[in-house]
């Protein structure tokens, strides 16, 4: 199963990867992570990427196109995988279509995760990750059981940069104008799924699963 997880910033893409991961057994590829981790490590990369992702912006499509195709192709996908926070432009889309073509694969669903703006400004401002393995708590929606831990690896959380009321505004803004047109391209082919994000999580879990069933879910 090649899985694309889709939805504006703060919709819990990385939330629900969480259980899709395991329930399919293939990996998790979420490309700000990757970003990230090169921020921390001061690469090259990571120089690059720091500016666009602290103001909010999309960092240029070539540099993430050859991040992605340098992961996909990686023994660990060969059985599958699944894309958080990629593509994010039309160019990008096209360019996994055709990377994906050379060896044989497709996507074979897009799952989009509905949720209204106010709410995303309000789980962006009050998320915490752990930078460890970027597990995100929410201080209101998901606290964590230990205060500022993470429940699995027990990491003190912290408070992205981009995580601001401003950045987040920006973000959401840069989805609508920049990411969510990519959803026409999938919807073309049928394979596009849309479930309502809102709800608890738990609310939100069984409506993904039912949707990559096949019983519900509105066709999107
Ligand atoms: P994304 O990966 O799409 O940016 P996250 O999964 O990191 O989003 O979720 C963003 C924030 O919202 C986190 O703080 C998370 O704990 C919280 N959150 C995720 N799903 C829900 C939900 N269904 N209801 C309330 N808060 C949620
Ligand atoms: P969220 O899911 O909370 O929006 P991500 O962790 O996916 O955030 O991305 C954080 C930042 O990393 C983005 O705002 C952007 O600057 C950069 N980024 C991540 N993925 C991409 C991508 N596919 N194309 C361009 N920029 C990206």
């Amino acid at each position: 199963m090649n899985l694309l997880l889709f939805g504006p910033p703060g919709s819990g893409k990385g939330t629900q990867a969480d259980f899709l991961t395991r329930e399919y057994g293939i990996p998790q590829i979420s490309t700000g992570d990757i970003l990230r981790d090169d921020v921390k490590r001061g690469t090259e990369l990571g120089l690059k990427a720091r500016e666009f992702m602290n103001r909010g912006e999309l960092v240029p499509d070539e540099v993430m196109v050859e991040m992605i195709r340098e992961r996909i192709t990686r023994p660990d996908c060969a059985g599958g995988f699944l894309l958080d926070g990629f593509p994010r432009t039309v160019p990008q889309a096209e360019a996994l279509d055709g990377m994906l073509e050379t060896i044989g694969q497709r996507i074979d669903r897009l799952l989009y995760l509905h949720v209204e703006l106010e709410e995303l400004v309000e789980r962006l401002t009050g998320r915490w990750v752990c930078p460890r393995c970027a597990r995100s708590y929410h201080m209101v929606n998901n606290r964590p059981q230990d205060d500022m831990k993470c429940n699995v690896d027990r990491t003190g959380l912290v408070h992205r940069d981009d995580d601001t009321e401003q950045t987040a505004r920006r973000r959401a803004e840069v989805f609508y104008q920049r990411t969510y047109p990519i959803l026409a391209f999938y919807r073309q082919r049928g394979i596009s799924v849309e479930v309502d994000g809102q709800g608890s999580i738990a609310e939100v879990r069984e409506r993904v699963k039912r949707a990559l069933q096949g019983q519900t879910g509105e066709a999107a």
